[in-house]
């Protein structure tokens, strides 16, 4: 009996032992749970920083066993007694230290801050002006005209040269850093504020701690907006997001080096571990430093060291990124490689495929426009297209009018309105018959111009299409006359320049949402549906069957049953129902249409025309502009200006030829 009570309570301390390892285990999973979630938030403020979570899960125990300030030491001892091996092996690691001879300026003072980035852009400044210079004192834009000059000249890439280092001085690393826990909560969708802007060149690094600034200097805001300076990171286009939401400045020339690395074969989705493939270095992104206090004025050692090393050596990567790229082209002198490498993805948003919901659960993406996959376009588009006759018009004093298409030869031709001139192959001519009203586009280079049937952006000629610089969910709200009008903003792109366009219209939404004060996000939905529609409607799809016997086997009890009737009576308000209420139920559909929805688009088209046409002018000129900034053509007509006109006064169409044909 004693024998069966000890084992008994033998068992009793097993079970025991064993409840115990249990929890123990349990408790150690849930740790782990709550661990790998932390990491998640903040991944999700870097959108694509995702370095394995298990690696950040030792740094940070790294960190717990060295730190006595952590409270979660039952954390910490559990993670050491398991990782204890691995971290020795941490521990061991060269982590990569910033060269000596790199400049680090710590700004914390605003004019003490724009001075010294006011001498960095104006040496930048003064290499884009001598890139325009030929060896032989020649001016390369010499042969453009005026115009253009005026306009698009200073938003173009500068010419790469020897002087400019291949255009890698044009490069800036860039980071920003802002603190989890901090008093600004007020930007929608972005709740953090910047607290630190990391520019870094070559040898200098430049930290401009933002969060002790009144405003932003003035050369800051002249360096992030010039999109002739390339601004390389990783998440890149969430720290501009976040710049914009604090001080409403888009930054221009952003180029994701994630996408970068891929086309040039190096691995790697976050900063850390592409500095460890490209340059194989050990950076670390610890994450006690990662969250620390970034706003405040005396930042220690380490942060100081952390935030420079993370600008400084996103460029670095780039560069070796680039030399990878040079080499693998068949002729690596081929000129402006710098930004024939970058072109593709700048301002584009980036994001690493990972499954996770926006935290606040409205993804700004569903707001907008869906972006298309270049891919879909590809199987729409035909291979070859020719989407400019290029045929002349010439008054009956041959002076030239416009350059029309085959189809408007045809129709002044059949009409008797003008003759054919010169009929060959190369290019059809037709002359009046009348002498028309105005002076047509007489004088007007850009509609004159032969125009050729490729990409302007990067010349191709396989599967072209029309893409409107004014995307169409806003261009589809502008008056007619304006429309029929905008050859100017109607260009040639092929099928992967034009999906590239797409990726870039967040930001320019971003800013037109505040602008013009008109959120992305839409108090009203879409459509609405009838809840109790929705169940008359199902329980009548239900009753229809039973009737005509085809509710199947199974079936439903009477008590479900008089529910069902009863919702549809309640619904229909009747005290009976026919076989035609049932079949009108089933047939509604629920989900109407929102009255109350206006697009956010069409508001902003609304605000835009109550300017009148300074304002529509204004409204398109922005669009020009982000389309010269950010795809950088290289084949536009010379003649293309931000700056044109919207409204041209020469009307070609019926009204006018009607006149004088009576
Ligand atoms: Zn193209």
């Amino acid at each position: 009996m004693l024998k069966v009570l000890e084992i008994y309570k033998k068992s009793k301390f097993l079970r025991f032992g064993f409840l115990f390892v249990s929890c123990f285990l349990v408790i150690r999973s849930i740790q782990s749970l709550i661990n790998k979630n932390k990491n998640k938030k903040k991944d999700n403020d870097k959108l694509n920083n995702d370095e394995p979570i298990d690696d950040i899960i030792n740094k940070e125990s790294i960190e717990s066993s060295s730190s006595s300030s952590l409270n979660n030491s039952i954390d910490s001892s559990l993670d050491n007694s398991i990782d204890e091996n691995n971290n020795k092996e941490k521990k061991n690691i060269d982590w990569f230290k910033l060269p000596s001879d790199i400049k680090v300026h710590v700004l914390s003072n605003q004019e003490e801050c724009d001075l010294v980035l006011n001498e960095y852009y104006q040496s930048l400044l003064k290499k884009i002006e001598n890139s325009k210079v030929k060896v032989d004192g020649a001016d390369v834009l010499a042969n453009t005209t005026e115009s253009s000059l005026s306009s698009n000249d200073a938003l173009l890439f500068p010419n790469c040269t020897k002087e400019n280092n291949e255009g890698l001085d044009f490069i800036i690393g860039f980071d920003a850093e802002w603190s989890n826990q901090n008093q600004y909560q007020e930007c929608e969708g972005y709740p953090h504020k910047v607290a630190l802007i990391q520019l870094s060149s070559k040898t200098d690094v430049y930290l401009i701690q933002i969060s002790q600034m009144p405003t932003i200097p003035q050369s800051l805001e002249q360096i992030l907006v010039d999109p002739r300076l390339i601004k390389v990171g990783v998440a890149i286009s969430q720290d501009a997001a976040t710049i914009f939401s604090s001080f409403s400045i888009v930054t221009k020339g952003c180029v994701d080096l994630v996408p970068i690395g891929r086309l040039t074969n190096y691995q790697g989705n976050g900063l850390a571990s592409l500095a460890l493939n490209v340059l194989n270095a050990n950076i670390d992104k610890n994450n006690l430093i990662r969250c620390s206090h970034w706003e405040n004025k005396n930042l220690t050692s380490e942060q100081v060291m952390y935030a420079a090393i993370d600008a400084w050596i996103g460029r670095e990567i780039f560069e070796t990124m680039y030399y990878t790229y040079k080499s693998s082209k068949i002729d690596p002198n081929e000129p402006d490689l710098v930004f024939t490498l970058c072109r593709p993805f700048i301002n584009t948003q980036f994001k690493v495929k990972v499954k996770s919901k926006s935290t606040n659960g409205a993804s700004t993406s569903e707001n907008g426009p869906r972006v298309k996959d270049s891919s879909i376009f590809r199987r729409m588009v035909p291979d070859n297209r020719v989407l400019y006759d290029n045929c002349l018009m010439y008054s009956p004093e041959d002076v030239l009018l416009c350059s029309i298409s085959k189809k408007k030869v045809q129709w002044y031709v059949s009409r008797g309105l003008a003759d054919i001139v010169s009929g060959d192959s190369e290019q059809i001519k037709i002359k009046l018959r009348f002498k028309p009203n105005g002076e047509g586009h007489s004088g007007d280079f850009y509609y004159l111009a032969h125009k050729e049937n490729h990409c302007v952006v990067c010349g191709s000629t396989y599967k072209i299409l029309r893409h409107s610089v004014v995307p169409h969910c806003y261009r589809q709200y502008l008056p007619e006359e304006i429309k029929s009008h905008s050859s100017h903003d109607v260009l040639l792109l092929c099928c992967d320049c034009h999906a590239t366009m797409e990726k870039r219209s967040h930001i320019m939404r971003m800013m037109i949402a505040k602008q013009y004060g008109v959120p992305l996000e839409n108090d009203h939905k879409v459509y609405i549906t009838n809840s109790p529609l929705v169940k008359a409607s199902k329980a009548a799809l239900v009753l229809k069957k039973q009737i005509e016997g085809k509710n199947g086997k199974g079936q439903i009890p009477d008590s479900k049953l008089q529910e069902m009737k009863k919702e549809i009576l309640d619904y229909l308000n009747k005290e009976e129902y026919t076989t035609e209420d049932l079949d009108s139920l089933v047939s509604t559909n629920p989900k109407q249409r929102n009255d109350q929805y206006v697009p956010h688009e069409k508001k902003v088209m609304e605000k835009v025309l109550e300017l009148g046409e300074k304002g529509i002018f204004d409204f398109v000129r922005t669009w020009r502009k982000n389309f010269i900034e950010t795809a950088q053509p290289k084949h536009l007509n010379p003649h293309w200006s931000i700056d044109k006109e919207i409204l041209n006064d020469y009307k070609p169409k019926d009204q006018k030829v009607k006149q004088i044909k009576l």
